[in-house]
């Protein structure tokens, strides 16, 4: 009998200690086993921007999983080059798990250059301008071209300021379009249209597929696209439509209503979120998963995160300062170099600058969650939540 018409599961999630409604956990993907909580830096367009794939595996930092997305890989290499390939993790070179979102939040991105209707999202490619257009059905197609370990359904996002009446659509939306992600992904993989597949020990090899939860402010719809997601069934449940320009209170108090109602054995992600605060306190409501582009994007901008609050390294106090960018942070930049090197470095253009604070700003969010999972684990977890954030104001930048 096939894998595919068995019940062996695609991943299997094992919740392994709680302190409160965090938890630390085992997540098993078909290419390896990921501790959880665990943040997934942002690989937009086939590569983490100013850093190697050998430093992500490296101890320094050791990601398990890194994301793709679907969006940029579609229109640009194209999912033709990226088949002839063989998939997403031989284009790259990558082995490790991937996960890619569906495109869904990048068309909601272009604003007024996309039209969205019950179909799809038609919008103009901004690398040539051509009209395209993107569905659930074709957001499948695409992921299992890239063959990404992790499929994200396809889904509409509401402003995090959208009124109810609006966001209740968009909720409305969003299920149908995950109940179609649905039907069309299980065909796929019936069509053996997944590039990734491998033969893993006690699951399918097949793709995982993971439903969005949207709502945006408002408990009562988060409660309701949760229900309808769940009814769909999923191999894990995202949260989306949090960080989209509502208030950081606004985002805890959905978190704290929301994480703990998902299903208690399942793996709960957060898209696109966020500071290092925010990770802590996503934690603290139940949630496993994080992704953003904050380590990668404000490293390029000059910008370190450190375990006493964020610093601009282009500023004038750093020009004599011989500390690591982080005293507290042991990764390969922070045991060599010194701020003063790494501004002058940035100061004059040079490329290593990029690499070194994205580096270092990924360390300390993959450290980060080092804590978080050992706290849970020891019962410690609301010392490391008060001490963690504490020490963040003490730079005062
Ligand atoms: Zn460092």
């Amino acid at each position: 009998m096939s894998a595919r018409i068995s019940n062996t599961p695609a991943l299997r999630f094992e919740v392994t200690a709680r302190d409160g409604d965090a938890r630390t956990g085992l997540l098993k993907t078909r290419r390896g086993v990921i501790e959880t909580p665990v943040f997934m830096p942002v690989g937009t367009a086939g590569t983490v921007k100013a850093i190697r794939f050998e430093e992500l595996e490296s101890t320094d930092l050791d990601a398990k999983i890194i994301l793709g997305n679907t969006y940029h890989l579609w229109l640009r290499p194209g999912i033709e080059t990226i088949k002839a390939c063989g998939g997403l993790h031989r284009f790259i070179g990558w082995e490790r798990a991937l996960l890619t979102d569906s495109g869904g939040f990048q068309v909601w991105s272009l604003g007024d250059l996309r039209k969205i209707s019950e179909e799809g999202t038609q919008f103009r490619s901004h690398v040539d301008g051509s009209l395209r257009f993107l569905s659930p059905e074709v957001s499948m197609e695409v992921q299992a071209a890239l063959g990404s370990d992790i499929v994200m359904v396809f889904d509409e996002c509401a402003p995090g300021d959208a009124s109810h009446e609006v966001t209740e659509k968009s909720v409305g939306l969003t299920a149908r379009w995950a109940k179609r992600s649905r039907e069309a992904f299980d065909q796929l993989q019936l069509a053996d249209a997944d590039e990734g597949r491998v033969e893993p020990d006690e699951l399918s090899g097949d793709q995982a597929l993971f439903g969005i939860v949207q709502g945006a402010s408002h408990l009562d719809l988060r409660k309701e696209s949760l229900d309808r997601t769940v009814e769909i069934g999923f191999d894990g449940y995202a949260i989306g439509g949090l960080s989209v320009g509502e208030e950081k209170s606004t985002m805890y108090e959905v978190l704290g209503d929301l994480a703990p109602r998902m299903p208690a054995d399942q793996p709960r992600y957060l898209m696109g979120v966020g500071t290092p605060e925010d990770l802590v306190e996503a934690v603290a409501r139940g949630v496993d998963m994080f992704d953003c582009v904050l380590p990668t994007r404000n490293g390029r901008t000059g910008q370190a995160f450190t375990s006493t609050g964020k610093i601009n390294i282009k500023n004038a106090r750093w020009m004599h300062d011989t500390r690591p960018l982080d005293e507290s942070c042991l990764c390969k930049v922070c045991r060599r170099h010194t701020r003063s090197y790494v501004r002058h470095l940035y100061l004059a253009g040079e490329m290593l600058a990029s690499i070194l604070l994205t580096h270092h700003n990924l360390a300390f969010f993959l450290d980060t969650m080092r804590g978080v999972r050992q706290s849970i684990r020891s019962g410690d977890f609301p010392k490391f939540r008060q001490e963690f954030t504490g020490r963040l104001s003490a730079n005062g930048e």
